[in-house]
């Protein structure tokens, strides 16, 4: 099991200088594997941060929200045919540094809607999502979805809503990504979700109610953990977490980050690997009882 950390929890720029304070800082709060945000794919350079991962012991996956301009989930081929061109270069880049999983909300754009998906709009999702899971094999990756709330999504908010869409894909390698911020917002609880996605749950994000400290907030992580335990899931547990201490020109906004939660990402990103770590090491202990 591979315990990550977000790049944002570092930066909210990857320029060269960047992406070297998020990869050395990820690898000096003790983590495995830290996650890329590819919101600029057309900025991004996928040969530096493999070079700058190199001189570590970190392996790397990437994520990023589509935008109206990318959705897959619109009415318009223009639109859907632009997303899918946008998701390839991000799964370039994704190779280009090694790395195995590209996830986030990646299905539709990462915004509020103001009405729900149609029909048509989910099924041209599912098709894109398709091509671009065969696109990703051929490149040694796998697709994760990220489940996420009714405000930054409306083709699916829950883990249940979730298995039904990957159904109308039909491919068995792309998985659900769960995250713990999201599920606080709109799943009944924080164990049910995790064992009914069991099957499926490729890729999680750790994150507090507030995205602040984890342990300073409301979300569950008792059930969550041991329900991550109890369905055997053995794949990546990544860290997220944004402050306006560290603003990005892409998320901050999209996202609602407006207050400083926290000001030091060292400190920050060391008691999240703890936190997990922790968690993790005492729930595989149940098995004992
Ligand atoms: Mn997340």
């Amino acid at each position: 099991m591979l315990i990550g950390t977000h790049a944002l929890v570092f930066t909210g720029t990857f320029d060269a200088a960047g992406l070297r304070r998020a990869i050395e800082g990820t690898a000096q709060a003790g983590f495995d594997l830290v996650e890329i945000p590819l919101m600029d794919p057309d900025s991004f350079d996928s040969h530096l941060a493999r070079r700058l991962l190199d001189d570590t012991d970190l392996r790397v996956t990437a994520s990023l929200g589509l935008t109206e301009a990318t959705d897959l989930s619109s009415e318009d081929p223009a639109v859907v045919a632009a997303g899918e061109a946008m998701l390839t270069r991000c799964l370039d880049h994704l190779a280009t540094m090694g790395g195995d999983v590209l996830c986030g909300v990646i299905y539709s754009a990462m915004r509020k809607y103001s009405s729900p998906a149609t029909a048509a709009g989910v099924a041209a999702s599912q098709a894109a999502l398709g091509r671009l899971a065969v696109a990703a094999r051929e490149r040694g990756i796998r697709l994760s979805l990220e489940v996420v709330n009714r405000y930054e999504s409306n083709v699916m908010n829950t883990a249940r809503g979730g298995l039904a869409f990957l159904d109308g894909i039909g491919d068995p390698e792309v998985s659900l990504h769960l995250d713990s911020y999201h599920m606080n917002i709109e799943e009944p609880d924080m164990w049910q979700p995790v064992l009914d996605a069991a099957d499926r749950l490729g890729y999680v994000h750790i994150g507090e109610s507030h995205r602040g400290y984890l342990g300073t907030g409301s979300v569950d992580f008792d059930s969550f953990f041991r329900a991550l335990d109890r369905a055997g899931y053995d794949g990546p547990v990544v860290f997220e977490s944004f402050s306006s201490a560290v603003v990005s020109p892409e998320l901050s906004t999209t996202l609602g980050i407006w207050r400083n939660l926290w000001q030091d990402s060292d400190d920050l990103a060391a008691h999240a690997n703890r936190f997990i770590r922790g968690r993790l090491h005492a729930v595989r202990t149940i098995a004992l009882h």
